[in-house]
Protein backbone atom coordinates (compact mmCIF):
# COMPACT_ATOMS: atom_id res chain seq x y z
CA UNK A 1 0.00 0.00 0.00
CA UNK A 2 1.36 3.43 -0.77
CA UNK A 3 1.73 6.49 1.42
CA UNK A 4 1.14 10.17 0.22
CA UNK A 5 3.10 13.01 1.41
CA UNK A 6 1.56 15.94 0.10
CA UNK A 7 3.28 19.46 -0.45
CA UNK A 8 2.14 23.11 -1.64
CA UNK A 9 4.66 24.61 -3.62
CA UNK A 10 5.01 27.98 -5.60
CA UNK A 11 3.59 31.05 -6.22
CA UNK A 12 0.51 29.05 -7.76
CA UNK A 13 0.25 26.57 -4.99
CA UNK A 14 0.88 23.32 -6.76
CA UNK A 15 -0.23 20.63 -4.98
CA UNK A 16 3.10 17.83 -5.27
CA UNK A 17 3.25 14.71 -4.14
CA UNK A 18 6.01 12.02 -3.15
CA UNK A 19 4.54 8.64 -3.68
CA UNK A 20 5.53 5.55 -1.74
CA UNK A 21 5.85 2.18 -0.25
CA UNK A 22 7.44 0.07 2.84
CA UNK A 23 10.11 -0.74 0.19
CA UNK A 24 11.43 3.20 0.52
CA UNK A 25 10.92 3.36 -3.50
CA UNK A 26 9.17 6.65 -4.62
CA UNK A 27 7.98 8.41 -7.37
CA UNK A 28 7.95 12.41 -6.93
CA UNK A 29 4.74 13.99 -8.95
CA UNK A 30 4.71 17.65 -9.64
CA UNK A 31 7.52 18.04 -7.49
CA UNK A 32 7.22 21.54 -8.23
CA UNK A 33 9.68 23.14 -5.47
CA UNK A 34 11.07 26.41 -7.34
CA UNK A 35 13.04 28.13 -4.09
CA UNK A 36 15.43 26.78 -1.87
CA UNK A 37 13.46 26.58 1.30
CA UNK A 38 10.33 24.43 -1.16
CA UNK A 39 13.40 22.25 -2.36
CA UNK A 40 14.45 21.91 1.01
CA UNK A 41 11.64 21.27 2.24
CA UNK A 42 10.61 18.07 -0.24
CA UNK A 43 14.49 17.02 -0.29
CA UNK A 44 14.20 16.77 3.38
CA UNK A 45 11.66 14.49 3.32
CA UNK A 46 12.92 12.34 1.32
CA UNK A 47 16.49 11.68 3.19
CA UNK A 48 14.77 11.94 6.82
CA UNK A 49 12.61 8.79 5.47
CA UNK A 50 15.05 7.23 3.74
CA UNK A 51 13.39 7.20 0.67
CA UNK A 52 15.21 6.15 -2.78
CA UNK A 53 12.88 8.42 -5.75
CA UNK A 54 12.92 6.52 -9.63
CA UNK A 55 10.76 8.82 -11.16
CA UNK A 56 10.06 12.37 -11.83
CA UNK A 57 6.82 12.60 -13.39
CA UNK A 58 4.68 15.40 -14.50
CA UNK A 59 0.49 15.56 -15.00
CA UNK A 60 1.09 18.10 -17.42
CA UNK A 61 4.02 20.36 -18.90
CA UNK A 62 2.73 23.68 -17.74
CA UNK A 63 5.57 26.09 -16.02
CA UNK A 64 4.23 25.80 -12.50
CA UNK A 65 4.39 21.58 -12.49
CA UNK A 66 7.37 21.39 -14.06
CA UNK A 67 9.67 24.40 -12.54
CA UNK A 68 11.25 21.86 -10.11
CA UNK A 69 12.03 19.08 -12.21
CA UNK A 70 15.93 20.95 -12.84
CA UNK A 71 16.61 20.83 -9.63
CA UNK A 72 14.88 17.09 -9.17
CA UNK A 73 16.79 15.96 -11.99
CA UNK A 74 20.49 17.15 -10.52
CA UNK A 75 19.53 15.98 -7.36
CA UNK A 76 18.66 12.57 -8.01
CA UNK A 77 19.63 11.72 -12.29
CA UNK A 78 16.22 9.69 -12.26
CA UNK A 79 14.58 9.81 -15.51
CA UNK A 80 11.74 12.41 -15.74
CA UNK A 81 8.36 10.98 -17.24
CA UNK A 82 5.59 12.69 -19.08
CA UNK A 83 3.18 12.69 -21.85
CA UNK A 84 5.13 13.72 -25.11
CA UNK A 85 1.94 15.82 -26.67
CA UNK A 86 2.82 18.38 -23.80
CA UNK A 87 6.71 18.09 -24.81
CA UNK A 88 5.93 21.90 -26.85
CA UNK A 89 4.80 22.78 -23.27
CA UNK A 90 8.10 22.00 -21.60
CA UNK A 91 10.45 23.38 -24.51
CA UNK A 92 8.41 27.13 -24.34
CA UNK A 93 8.82 26.69 -20.54
CA UNK A 94 11.26 29.78 -19.89
CA UNK A 95 9.15 31.75 -22.49
CA UNK A 96 5.62 31.40 -20.55
CA UNK A 97 8.21 32.24 -17.63
CA UNK A 98 9.20 35.37 -18.73
CA UNK A 99 5.49 36.36 -19.76
CA UNK A 100 4.30 35.90 -15.44
CA UNK A 101 7.87 37.28 -14.37
CA UNK A 102 8.14 34.24 -13.18
CA UNK A 103 12.01 33.05 -12.43
CA UNK A 104 12.64 29.19 -12.75
CA UNK A 105 15.27 27.06 -14.20
CA UNK A 106 14.99 25.32 -17.61
CA UNK A 107 13.01 22.23 -16.74
CA UNK A 108 14.46 19.27 -19.04
CA UNK A 109 12.41 17.40 -21.59
CA UNK A 110 10.87 14.04 -20.65
CA UNK A 111 13.57 11.29 -20.65
CA UNK A 112 10.32 8.96 -20.99
CA UNK A 113 7.36 9.40 -22.58
CA UNK A 114 4.12 7.95 -20.98
CA UNK A 115 1.22 6.15 -22.57
CA UNK A 116 -2.32 6.09 -21.97
CA UNK A 117 -2.90 2.52 -19.63
CA UNK A 118 0.82 2.34 -19.06
CA UNK A 119 1.68 0.88 -15.72
CA UNK A 120 4.07 2.67 -13.84
CA UNK A 121 5.93 0.17 -10.84
CA UNK A 122 8.12 0.77 -8.08
CA UNK A 123 8.70 -0.60 -5.13
CA UNK A 124 5.68 -3.05 -4.40
CA UNK A 125 3.31 -1.01 -6.13
CA UNK A 126 2.15 0.37 -9.26
CA UNK A 127 0.26 3.67 -10.82
CA UNK A 128 -1.97 3.50 -13.55
CA UNK A 129 -1.79 6.46 -16.27
CA UNK A 130 -4.63 7.75 -17.63
CA UNK A 131 -4.31 10.17 -20.66
CA UNK A 132 -7.12 13.10 -19.86
CA UNK A 133 -6.37 15.65 -22.68
CA UNK A 134 -8.20 18.20 -22.53
CA UNK A 135 -6.56 21.22 -19.95
CA UNK A 136 -3.66 20.34 -22.13
CA UNK A 137 -3.17 17.74 -24.59
CA UNK A 138 -0.21 15.30 -22.75
CA UNK A 139 -2.40 15.63 -19.35
CA UNK A 140 -1.98 12.21 -17.64
CA UNK A 141 -3.70 11.25 -14.47
CA UNK A 142 -1.91 8.17 -12.17
CA UNK A 143 -4.73 6.15 -10.71
CA UNK A 144 -3.82 3.94 -7.69
CA UNK A 145 -6.06 0.83 -7.51
CA UNK A 146 -5.23 -0.66 -4.74
CA UNK A 147 -4.83 3.12 -2.83
CA UNK A 148 -8.01 3.67 -4.16
CA UNK A 149 -6.77 7.04 -5.23
CA UNK A 150 -6.13 9.86 -8.12
CA UNK A 151 -3.70 12.05 -8.73
CA UNK A 152 -5.71 14.03 -11.73
CA UNK A 153 -3.39 17.11 -12.21
CA UNK A 154 -5.09 19.82 -13.54
CA UNK A 155 -8.51 18.13 -14.82
CA UNK A 156 -10.92 18.14 -12.23
CA UNK A 157 -11.02 20.16 -9.29
CA UNK A 158 -13.32 20.32 -6.12
CA UNK A 159 -16.54 21.60 -7.33
CA UNK A 160 -14.68 22.66 -10.80
CA UNK A 161 -12.63 22.07 -13.63
CA UNK A 162 -9.23 23.17 -15.41
CA UNK A 163 -8.89 25.98 -17.26
CA UNK A 164 -8.68 25.55 -21.11
CA UNK A 165 -8.40 28.47 -22.68
CA UNK A 166 -4.79 28.04 -22.64
CA UNK A 167 -2.93 27.55 -26.11
CA UNK A 168 -3.79 23.84 -27.05
CA UNK A 169 -6.03 23.32 -24.36
CA UNK A 170 -9.79 22.27 -25.57
CA UNK A 171 -13.17 22.24 -23.65
CA UNK A 172 -14.84 19.49 -25.28
CA UNK A 173 -11.78 16.83 -24.77
CA UNK A 174 -11.36 17.83 -21.15
CA UNK A 175 -14.93 17.55 -20.81
CA UNK A 176 -14.67 13.85 -22.68
CA UNK A 177 -11.67 13.02 -20.80
CA UNK A 178 -13.42 13.25 -16.97
CA UNK A 179 -16.16 11.58 -18.12
CA UNK A 180 -14.66 8.79 -20.32
CA UNK A 181 -11.37 7.88 -18.06
CA UNK A 182 -12.47 9.65 -14.12
CA UNK A 183 -16.23 9.13 -14.03
CA UNK A 184 -15.77 5.45 -14.76
CA UNK A 185 -13.65 4.99 -11.62
CA UNK A 186 -15.34 3.66 -8.13
CA UNK A 187 -17.58 6.62 -6.73
CA UNK A 188 -15.47 6.33 -3.10
CA UNK A 189 -12.14 7.13 -5.10
CA UNK A 190 -10.26 10.05 -3.96
CA UNK A 191 -9.10 12.86 -6.31
CA UNK A 192 -5.97 14.36 -5.80
CA UNK A 193 -6.02 17.31 -7.80
CA UNK A 194 -3.20 19.85 -8.99
CA UNK A 195 -4.58 22.73 -6.99
CA UNK A 196 -6.72 23.41 -3.89
CA UNK A 197 -8.09 20.95 -1.93
CA UNK A 198 -9.16 16.94 -1.88
CA UNK A 199 -12.63 15.28 -3.81
CA UNK A 200 -13.94 11.98 -4.52
CA UNK A 201 -15.91 11.14 -7.73
CA UNK A 202 -19.07 10.88 -5.96
CA UNK A 203 -18.97 14.48 -5.09
CA UNK A 204 -17.72 15.48 -8.20
CA UNK A 205 -20.22 13.53 -10.09
CA UNK A 206 -23.34 14.88 -7.98
CA UNK A 207 -21.82 18.43 -7.17
CA UNK A 208 -19.63 19.67 -10.42
CA UNK A 209 -21.33 22.27 -11.85
CA UNK A 210 -19.70 21.38 -15.11
CA UNK A 211 -21.82 18.10 -15.36
ZN1 LIG B 1 -1.84 23.46 -15.90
Amino acid sequence: MTKIKHFVFNAFQVNAFVIYDDTKKAVIIDGAANSERELNELLGFIKNNELEPEYIISTHGHLDHICGNFDLKSEFNIPVLMNNCDDLWVERAMDQAALYSFDMKKPPMADKNIEDGEIIKFGNSELIALHIPGHSPGSIAFYDKEGGYIIAGDTLFQHSIGRTDFPMGNHEDLINSIKNKLFILPDDTLILPGHGPDTTIREEKKCNPFF
